[in-house]
């Protein structure tokens, strides 16, 4: 998957941002400072910048205007509105406010990835082969017939693999905001993804929470 450098002073917060994105299968590079990340992101070709604003030494404004042709993301507790247009106009791909969510953001980390082609177009794992751009599925090389919801959920599934989602969660990912359905209509897709991939063992149910693709 994609590179990513982590620019963020709060330990806790890069942390956990370096361990979902490696859940889902991404190499990161974290940094501390302004100083560090401004360096790093000079020294090496990342796919992705994850760059908090307010940094010791350089702020994430500071070392945006430095960054040419990677991608960034600015995560910072200021959200005032100008400060995101700033941040937007010198060049970010998406600005997230503090505190956020953290499916939320690695669902975001997809979509610019997918937007600047750095990542990839299909994802495998066993007999399976998802192919994103297409919408096709395969399981040993034969075509599988999904519905577009099926389809959506279990791309929501792939690109958060290993991450416990709830049942509210898929269903706001799913089928966004505008459906007054119920949570079982995720149960009802769960069930028919894995019985026409035959991934239940991969595809398992968390305990009160939801379900979690582990691969
Ligand atoms: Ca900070």
């Amino acid at each position: 998957m994609a590179k990513i450098l982590i620019v963020e002073d709060e330990r806790a917060i890069n942390d956990l941002i370096k361990f979902n994105l490696e859940l889902v299968g991404h190499e990161c590079a974290q940094v501390f400072d302004g100083a560090a990340g401004l360096n790093e992101a000079m020294k090496f070709k990342y796919d992705l910048i994850i760059l908090d604003v307010m940094l010791p030494e350089y702020s994430g404004f500071d070392i945006m205007e430095y960054i040419e042709g990677t991608p960034v993301i600015f995560v910072t507790a200021r959200s005032a509105p100008q400060d995101k247009i700033k941040g937007l106009r010198l060049g970010a791909d998406d600005y997230i406010t503090k505190p956020f969510d953290i499916v939320e953001l690695v669902e975001r980390v997809k979509a610019v990835l997918r937007r600047t082609h750095a990542d990839v177009g299909c994802f495998e794992f066993d007999d399976i082969r998802v192919e994103f751009d297409n919408r096709r599925v395969y399981k040993n090389g034969a075509e599988i017939s999904l519905k577009p919801r099926e389809f959506d959920l279990l791309e929501v599934l792939v690109n958060n693999r290993n991450l416990a989602l709830s049942r509210e969660k898929l269903l706001q990912l799913v089928w966004e905001f505008d459906y007054e359905g119920d949570t079982r209509t995720v149960d009802v897709h769960i069930q028919r993804l894995r019985q026409k991939l035959g991934i239940a063992d991969r595809l398992q149910t968390v305990y009160k929470t939801g379900y979690r693709l582990e691969i």
